[in-house]
């Protein structure tokens, strides 16, 4: 049988490069895109629910019958369920009722029993990563096949996949000519295991933290405050602490971007090269242009298309909600 898989993990990871064609000529540089859409669960979260299920797995702290729980903005949850239903665990997945109706419908949709809770801080009980740990425990009386908390933020399993998939890859698709390397973080697993494989093969290539507005991890690398200002209607980005993963990348600058610099990137991506990305791509790309012009030209930068735009087509493509927001939108709206 040719180019065929024993299941449907074997197709996670060795994702393409694309060349992103406008942000090249802005800044006279090769600037790629890591096609993490490609992942069968959509985004480059299936790396992460992989490794953090391996991880689990190897531990045997579950077995089939056994419950997988974890709080997430909804792509580790997509990850988490699809591996979960082909090895026999069930999901449990917590997330922010504020999340877009389109990630809440992916995950009932695949069989996540999702709970929702109103958004809350870290340091708040009642924050839906706490709340994941807590129901983890409590499901543990009554399940004997094992019953495990991914923990994506704080278990470096996360940053581990990265560091063994993600960062080489990205090293042998550039032959190693990578002069940076630039993404948001959300539990910092991407940027963690990416930057701690590239800095060990080349400590030159820069590798740069693009932050979302109204994260305090911009204030953190530039000037060790966790600090946060403004807001943004992006995903699955952006923290006010240290992850234990976000703990270990090796980065060595940051930019602040906010919705209105990140999303006319995106719909020009969509109207002019065929591309359309979720939120995060967006603040990666506008990132990446300004690494770009901060390197200068015939440089090599990396970044990561996390995920398509289809599970924000709420925000994104909704012209009223962009309106009220003082954001721009398509014109073709
Ligand atoms: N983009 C999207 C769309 C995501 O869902 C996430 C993870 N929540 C990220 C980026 C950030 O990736 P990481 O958790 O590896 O930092």
């Amino acid at each position: 049988m040719k180019n065929s898989q024993d299941n449907f993990i074997e197709g996670i990871g060795n994702t393409p490069l694309i060349k992103l064609n406008a942000a090249s000529k802005i800044t006279g540089c090769n600037i790629y895109g890591k096609a993490e859409y490609l992942n069968p669960g959509g985004s480059v979260k299936d790396r992460a629910a992989l490794a953090l299920i391996k991880d689990a797995e190897e531990k045997k702290l579950i077995s089939k019958g056994g419950i997988v729980v974890e709080g997430t903005a909804g792509n580790t949850g997509i990850g988490l369920c699809l591996i979960g239903n082909l090895k026999g665990y069930k999901t449990v997945i917590v997330m922010n009722e504020n999340q877009t109706q389109e990630k809440k419908d992916a995950l009932k949709n695949i069989g996540a029993d999702l709970r929702l809770v109103p958004p809350k801080p870290y340091k708040d009980d009642g924050n839906y990563v706490k709340i994941a740990g807590r129901l983890a425990e409590e499901l543990k009386k009554t399940n004997n096949h094992g019953v495990v908390w991914a923990n994506q933020f704080d278990n470096t399993a996360n940053s581990k996949g990265h560091y063994e998939t993600t960062g080489p890859e990205i090293w042998d698709q550039t032959s190693g000519k990578i002069d940076g390397f630039i993404c948001s973080s959300g539990t910092g697993g991407t940027i963690s295991g990416v930057s701690r494989f590239l800095k060990e093969k080349n400590k030159n290539i820069k590798i740069y933290l693009s932050d979302p507005a109204g994260s305090a991890l911009y204030n953190y690398i530039q000037n060790g405050k966790l600090k946060s200002e403004g807001g943004s209607i992006t995903e699955g980005i952006g923290s006010s602490r240290i992850t234990a993963n976000f703990a270990e990348a090796k980065i060595d600058s940051a930019y602040s971007i906010d919705d209105q610099e990140s999303l006319p990137v995106l719909y020009s991506l969509i109207e002019n090269e065929g591309l359309s990305l979720g939120t995060s791509c967006g603040v990666n790309i506008a990132g990446a242009i300004r690494m770009g012009k901060e390197l200068g030209p015939g440089k090599t930068i990396v970044t990561i298309l996390c995920d398509k735009s289809d599970k924000y087509n709420s925000k994104l493509f909704n012209k009223e909600f962009l309106k009220e927001k003082g954001l721009p939108y398509p014109n073709w709206l």
